[in-house]
């Protein structure tokens, strides 16, 4: 009995050591903690409201405005396909979706096409709208529309437009034509956090 009680205490407090410090790390990585990510990184996360939120869920869904033409409903399925290809989303059509994508046609704007988050919560986003500018749409190649609609779609994730040219080779790169049409080793990465 002595020498039981002798190692008993020990172990409980080994035990209550070992407990507090799962809890410490599981709370570490609870949903209030998000990696925003960095260039060098190669992705980059919108973790808090005030920068347009982050996805928090794996599950996303859209549906179009009444006037959007078939080419964009084209270019926004293929763009979900090559996201759920990663096994990290699961973008999909519903018409009950509070998420618009729309098409407009302004030349006196730079902007191709875009994310806006009009409502989030907790740092997730609860409501975005995306747009497609025709008149720069246009000048781009079948292919490289449905880049463009991918890259889109990954701020729908909640990942950031990468700038540094050493990023050229992600699908997050925010500018200077479409080199790359697929999601990247990470731009994965990246989602991987934005899900959380
Ligand atoms: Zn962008």
């Amino acid at each position: 009995m002595k020498t039981v009680m002798k190692y008993f205490v020990p172990f409980l407090l080994l035990v209550t050591m070992i407990l507090f410090t799962f809890n410490i790390s599981s709370f570490a990585h609870g949903s209030k903690y998000c990696n925003g990510g960095s260039e060098t990184m190669g992705w980059k996360v919108y973790c808090s409201n005030y920068t347009d939120g982050h996805a928090g869920t794996s599950s996303i869904t859209y549906k179009y405005s009444t006037d959007l033409e078939d080419k964009y409903k084209n270019y926004s399925q293929t763009a979900a396909g090559r996201w759920n290809m990663t096994g990290v989303v699961d973008i999909s059509y519903s018409s009950s979706s509070p998420n618009i994508i729309k098409q407009y046609n302004d030349p006196n704007t730079s902007s191709v096409a875009s994310v806006y988050t009009s409502s989030t919560n907790n740092n997730h986003k609860e409501v975005w709208t995306m747009y497609y500018n025709e008149y720069h749409m246009n000048n781009y190649e079948f292919t490289e529309r449905n880049g463009i609609a991918t890259h889109e779609m990954g701020h729908t994730i909640g990942l950031v437009d990468l700038e540094n040219y050493m990023n050229i080779d992600k699908i997050m790169f925010g500018s200077d034509g479409v080199q790359v049409k697929y999601p990247q080793f990470e731009d994965i990465e990246g989602a991987k956090e934005a899900v959380k």
